[in-house]
């Protein structure tokens, strides 16, 4: 397989300290980090500049975190954790300071829209409706959520005797947060809500393409005034700030979001201490759309599976399998509807698709494109680069069909505007080409008929699986992979207890009565 230019390969590159501020022009942003409750710049005033994706101009400049940043960061959260007040208060208080940060977000919502367009090049549309408001709305029911018993009373059992037992949850301690460039400020709120609900004190890492939105939930949470080193956020590469994360003594878990590859690394690196793990990993989910579907809505939704986001996202359906008595039909409509996406402008309220995250990630895709022609798919919609565009990172929505299982675009992850598209006639045949992957992250089952769309979404081998829909995460449900597409959760009371320790309390109440404990006898010498 080949290696994805993603982690430092394609990233932005640390520079000195106001290197490219000629370049940039007057409205270069800067940015500090968050440590210990104070903004800071990196030890040794190395910056990372933040390109604007449709653009192709940096516009701000971020901290490139050190080593020792790491150590301060990771530090402050184990003071915070081990001698604060965060991990100790009651779960009603800390529910109660949550909350109060919830409002601030919703009063600085309107801010974050453009910020989180600009650096990720998401268009503004769906910044404004979706990932701002929905991330913070999430964010809202991680934190009602934990409001469940921390203790869980277990059954009373012949044996042991007259003993009362209980599983007592508790935070796990200092949580890293090491998350991808696709969707920002969602992975941000996926991130905090769940450790610092629980108890746990945070140090989050945002990718280096999309650092700033990160940055303004610091701003907030300080304004917030949470006791400090609760809440970290440092800036910089993968292989220095992340590795430093993996690796660190104090460190107790590790939630990353990104490339399986990366996400492998992560598991060997963290092997070292035993962090526990929560490894959110690529995908290459499948979307059946089966004879009886609703022909136009199935259309317009497999178009909207695998563009949204212009296909950067984990969970989407890359792989459409349509039946033979609908392939036809179906086809036609969803070409004559891939002719309204709207390639364009982020800043643009009207556009539906904005530009991929870098020049790296355009190559990467372009070259998935020259291996579908080069295997034998045939081309329908799309297939290069948006004309008109001058600067940007823009492709086409693309559409291939006749595409085999041995094609590198139905086995792996392009993370790009690309549908492949292959037909079968049987659902056992769909069943099987769905999992045909080392993936397992999503899917998608187009029917009238929901008892069968239940029965084929239990046989896909995958974490999620939609019955007439798609993409829509709920922060009641569990997010998370089968196989390769990693392992633990993200929202829902599933992934919040997946920030806890599990402590099993044994009391004994027989009081001094010394030959009931028959259990004593290997270490006591009786007559
Ligand atoms: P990536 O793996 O390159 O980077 C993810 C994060 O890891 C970044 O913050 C990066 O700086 C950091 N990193 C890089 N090298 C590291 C190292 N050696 N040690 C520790 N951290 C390191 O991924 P990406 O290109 O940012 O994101 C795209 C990938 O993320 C895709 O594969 C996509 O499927 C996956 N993803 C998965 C989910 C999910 O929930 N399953 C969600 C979004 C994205």
């Amino acid at each position: 397989m080949e290696r994805h230019p993603r982690g430092d390969g394609g990233g932005p590159q640390p520079s000195r300290l106001g290197l490219d501020l000629a370049k940039a022009g007057p409205v270069m942003k800067t940015y500090q980090m968050y440590i210990n409750g104070h903004f800071v710049d990196s030890s040794d005033g190395e910056i990372i500049p933040v390109e604007n994706p449709a653009s192709e101009e940096p516009f701000a400049e971020v901290p490139a975190a050190t080593v020792e940043d790491v150590d301060r960061a990771v530090q402050a959260a184990r003071e915070a954790f081990d001698n604060g007040p965060w991990s100790r208060m009651s779960q009603k208080e800390r529910i109660t300071k949550l909350m109060a940060l919830v409002d601030a977000m919703k009063a600085k919502e309107t801010e974050l829209y453009s910020i989180e367009s600009e650096h990720s090049g998401i268009p503004i549309r769906k910044t404004t409706l979706m990932d701002i408001p929905i991330g913070i709305e999430m964010f809202r029911t991680m934190v009602e959520q934990s409001d469940f018993p921390l203790y869980e009373p277990l059954p009373w059992t012949d044996f042991p005797k007259i003993s009362w037992n209980f599983v007592q949850r508790e935070p796990i301690g200092v949580c890293a947060g090491i998350s991808a460039w696709n969707f920002p400020w969602l992975f941000t709120m996926w991130k905090s809500a769940p450790a610092l609900a629980m108890g746990n004190t945070l140090v989050f890492k945002p990718a280096s393409y999309t650092p700033l939105t990160a940055l303004e939930f610091a701003k907030i949470v300080d304004e917030c005034d949470f006791p400090p080193g609760v809440v970290n956020v440092i800036t910089g590469s993968g292989s220095t700030v992340g590795a430093e994360l993996c690796t660190h003594p104090l460190v107790d878990k590790v939630s990353f979001t990104g490339s399986t590859e990366v996400g492998q690394e992560v598991q060997r690196m963290a092997a070292g201490t035993l962090k526990r793990l929560t490894l959110e990993l690529g995908g290459k989910s499948a979307n059946i759309v089966l004879d009886d579907a609703y022909l136009d809505l199935s259309a317009e939704a497999a178009l909207f599976a695998c563009f949204f986001n212009a296909g950067q996202s984990c969970e989407a359906g890359t792989r459409l399998l349509v039946q033979d008595g609908i392939y036809d039909e179906f086809m036609a409509t969803m070409l004559e509807k891939a002719k309204t996406i709207t390639v364009g402008d982020p800043a643009d309220f009207e556009t539906t698709m904005g530009p991929l995250i870098s020049q790296s990630q355009r190559t990467m895709v372009e070259s998935y494109i020259q291996s579908a022609h080069d295997e034998g798919a045939a081309l329908l919609f799309g297939g290069g680069r948006t004309a008109g565009m001058q600067h940007g990172y823009y492709i086409d929505p693309t559409v291939f069909a006749n595409v085999t299982p041995e094609m590198r675009i139905f086995k792996e992850e392009i993370f790009g505007p690309v549908l492949a598209v292959t037909r079968f006639k049987t659902n056992d045949e769909a069943i099987a080409l769905a999992n045909d992957s080392m993936y397992g992250l999503g899917g998608g089952i187009w029917t009238r008929d929901l008892q069968k769309g239940i029965e084929m979404a239990k046989a896909v081998r995958t974490g999620t699986v939609w019955v007439n829909d798609y993409h829509l995460l709920n922060a009641n449900a569990p997010f998370g992979g089968y196989k390769m597409s990693g392992t633990g959760h993200e929202m829902s009371t599933y992934a919040l207890k997946e920030y806890t320790e599990m402590k099993h309390i044994h009391v004994d109440l027989v009081g001094d009565k010394r030959d009931d404990k028959f259990w004593m006898d290997y270490s006591v010498n009786r007559e």
